[in-house]
């Protein structure tokens, strides 16, 4: 179980805003680049070329990014309008300099190379070699350097940044990528389509739910015919055309939906034998070379490829029957019908432009327009049915032949997009790769959908950075056992917050490692040191400081533990080792058991405790102390306020201690006996005294005020000095820290005389070097 704790707590340093700038493809189609901006993390989606133009007017506005700042370029798809421009990105532009990666997946990889090579080798579509923006070596430089990865893959970029690649469909190795920048989740789509054609996988809806979804929007409003439909009328179209004795010319791309209409065609071609004799050519050496990727990509395509090829080692789809490359173009006899695919799509120059300027003026022939024609195209411009219009030596041509569109461009229409888009269901919904007015009408259609909703619809134009702000809303994810109970209203959650990338964990500290793989060191510390008391009396002592010590036995060995912080361990007969890890409140309990430790040999309480038979009833003969250490009296007596001292008697702790005090006194006055209350007359309330004699001088102590009574000053001042030394010496450490402290009534202590001064008083330790304030009440 993890349980979420969510701080509203805004911080305007911190509010998270995300800035979008289309450099190419806003409000137009062609040359896609979209920057994204967050928390300091730079990534561009898609480095594309405008078919329509040329040289460096083909690229997106590059100007307006400084290169070098920038963390990732990811490329959707192989196309021209999102991947010819990331060449001379990565190798003419400061792109170097910087960090950045480029990814984008294997068969996108793979097509892309051998697309931009003849890119390169028909020089950008441009006739004029000075509009060439790169080289092939520039293009080999730049293809050493993209990262494939695989779909599904997380990849981790940076410090919160990381993104996932998702099938986008549209051609062989598209992907979407859902971008992860320091927890804001931004789905780029590229062109996708929704349709299962003959070979890919439609466009997946990613498992978690973007803050930004930016998506494609080629056909706006427009509504496809379904696919069955739009194949018939394409092959009928096609037989029409060679039956009527024509040629069928089809531009083409080399890769995307040529592969599709190719496996249309062969399947038709295969079902209808009075068209064997017809030939179906495409002339294209590039899409020729690209059908090895196709047959090698298998893997990524849907199930219909895959298990046609799973039944069949040797029936790859992508191995035509009747479908047949033209090897080359310049020996090739035109003498009759044919379907001819040929290169490039929007019939800029090449081999489809040259057939078309030659089949044009014959009415038999028929043009098919299967792809998207972006405007300023030849090929969107023959859809409007001209007349004629100029070749390319700048000569009229009549337009006798037929022209038809059948749109087999693997992008998503209307009731697509928008069931798409509900289904992702993204906060923030940026449109791009769109004609402005179809974008606005799209646009337009979905603020209706979402009238009632907090959903914002964007078109930016490009270069206008979009700048969008989220809520403040920080999510801290409670694991481990600390997660094992749920959490009340106004309980508080206490454990060890770990930062990682702008997200937030808390734990308890012993789960750190299990769970976030970081590592605890534990320091343990060991000291030994000589000591010449017995074991016993080192309990006693032991016991005054700390008031319990569990005993125990570990290897053989006898052991003390300190206040379950040290270890003291018999190690023999005169000496000790201590151990402990290592901490500031066990290193302070060890420094405090060190200087007991040291201090014992010395201390004139052992000195009277190993040397002398108590006089009061213990005949023990050993070392062994008279009195186990019980909790001190200080402990059991109350602060002297005004509350009642209660019945004390019979609180055999408090007896030992006043034995203790008794012991004090007689080791320093040699006579000291107790006073029973009954002795005192008049007195109502339970008292326990002690007198003390020394050379016809009698003195009394109240025990429960700690005031002494003598008529000679220098005995009482020093018996006043021996109860604050046996006070510190009784007093155990850990009741110190319970008990409240004594107020000092007369701070003024008695000035010890020279013959005050003894062994013991001076082996009086100073309490506050200990951390303990432990005052004598006093009366003058
Ligand atoms: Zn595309
Ligand atoms: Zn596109």
């Amino acid at each position: 179980m993890s349980v979420q704790v969510i701080s509203n707590e805004a911080n305007d340093a911190d509010l998270p805003s995300v800035s979008i700038t289309m450099l190419g493809a806003g409000q137009e189609v062609g040359r896609s680049c979209c920057v994204i901006k967050h928390r300091g993390k730079t990534v561009v989606c898609d480095v594309g070329l405008h078919p329509a133009n040329n040289g460096l007017s083909a690229l997106p506005f590059i100007d307006e990014l400084d290169w070098s700042e920038v963390d990732a370029i990811l490329v959707t798809h192989f196309h021209v309008d999102h991947a010819a421009g990331l060449p001379y990105v990565m190798e003419r532009t400061n792109f170097k300099e910087g960090k950045g990666k480029v990814y984008m997946t294997h068969p996108t990889k793979a097509i892309f190379r051998l697309t931009m090579q003849d890119a390169v080798r028909i020089g950008d579509n441009s006739n004029d070699p000075g509009d060439r923006l790169y080289t092939e070596e520039d293009l080999n430089n730049a293809w050493q350097n993209i990262i494939p990865v695989d779909y599904h893959q997380d990849i981790v970029i940076s410090g919160g940044l990381r993104f996932t690649p998702y099938h986008a469909g549209h051609v062989l190795g598209a992907a979407m990528f859902m971008i992860q920048i320091a927890g804001l989740n931004i789905l780029y789509t590229g062109d996708y389509s929704r349709e299962e054609d003959r070979h890919l996988v439609s466009a997946e809806v990613p498992p978690i739910r973007p803050d930004v979804m930016i998506c494609e929007s080629t056909f706006g409003v427009h509504t496809l015919p379904p696919r069955s439909e739009k194949e018939e009328q394409f092959t009928t179209l096609v037989a029409n055309i060679v039956k009527r004795g024509g040629r069928c010319l089809m531009p083409i791309s080399a890769f995307g939906n040529v592969q599709e209409l190719l496996l249309i065609l062969d399947e038709y071609w295969d079902a209808h034998p009075e068209l064997h004799n017809i030939p179906v050519l495409y002339a294209s050496g590039l899409a020729f070379r690209g059908m090895q990727v196709y047959r090698t990509y298998i893997h990524t395509m849907n199930d219909h490829i895959k298990t046609r090829f799973s039944r069949n080692r040797n029936d790859n789809p992508f191995a035509f029957k009747y479908v047949r490359n033209l090897k080359d173009f310049r020996k090739w006899q035109d003498d009759g019908p044919c379907v001819m695919m040929a290169t490039p799509q929007m019939l800029q120059g090449a081999h489809s432009r040259e057939l078309l300027e030659k089949w044009a003026p014959d009415r038999k022939n028929g043009l098919i327009v299967t792809g998207y024609s972006i405007e300023g195209t030849m090929a969107k411009n023959l859809l409007k049915q001209p007349e004629d219009f100029i070749g390319m030596n700048g000569q009229k041509i009549q337009r006798r032949m037929t022209v038809d569109e059948i749109s087999f461009s693997a992008h998503v229409d209307f009731a697509q997009n928008s069931s798409f888009i509900k289904q992702v269901n993204p906060q923030h919904i940026v449109l791009v790769h769109g004609e402005a007015s179809v974008m606005g009408r799209l646009r337009l259609a979905l603020q209706s959908q979402y009238a009632d909703s907090d959903v914002k619809i964007h078109t930016p134009r490009n270069c206008e950075p979009l700048t969008l702000t989220f809520n403040s809303e920080r999510v801290i994810k409670v694991i481990g056992s600390l997660a094992t109970k749920h959490p009340k209203p106004t309980q508080p959650l206490a454990g060890l917050l770990v930062q990682k990338d702008y997200s937030y964990t808390l734990l308890d500290p012993k789960d750190l490692k299990d769970f976030t793989g970081l590592g605890t060191t534990e320091i343990k510390q060991r000291q030994s040191l000589r000591v010449g008391v017995s074991w016993e009396v080192i309990r006693w002592h032991l016991e005054g400081m700390y008031g319990e010590v569990e005993e125990d036995v570990e290897d053989d060995k006898a052991v003390f533990r300190i206040m379950q912080a040290v270890t003291i361990i018999h190690t023999s007969d005169q000496e000790l080792t201590l151990e402990w890890v290592s901490s500031v409140s066990n290193d302070m309990i060890a420094d405090s058991t060190l200087a007991l430790l040291c201090g014992i040999d010395s201390n004139y309480a052992t000195i009277k405790l190993t040397s002398k038979a108590c006089d009061h009833g213990h005949e023990q003969e050993t070392h062994a102390p008279a009195h186990p250490h019980p909790h001190s009296l200080a402990a059991k007596r109350k602060a002297p306020s005004d509350e009642k001292p209660g019945p004390i008697k019979a609180d055999p702790a408090v007896l030992t201690d006043i034995q203790l005090l008794r012991t004090f006194l007689l080791a320093h006055f040699g006579n000291v006996s107790e006073l029973v209350t009954e002795e005192l007359e008049g007195k109502e309330e339970e008292l326990l005294l002690l007198r003390v004699e020394v050379d016809q001088h009698e003195a009394t102590i109240d025990l429960m005020t700690m005031v002494v009574t003598c008529k000679n000053p220098a005995l009482r001042k020093r018996i006043v000095s021996v109860l604050q030394m046996a006070q510190t010496t009784i007093s155990s450490l850990s009741s110190s820290f319970r008990s409240t402290t004594y107020t000092l009534e007369n701070p003024a202590k008695p000035a010890a005389t020279e013959s005050d001064k003894d062994a013991s008083a001076q082996d009086h330790k100073d309490p506050a070097s200990l951390g303990i304030e432990s005052t004598v009440k006093t009366e003058a």
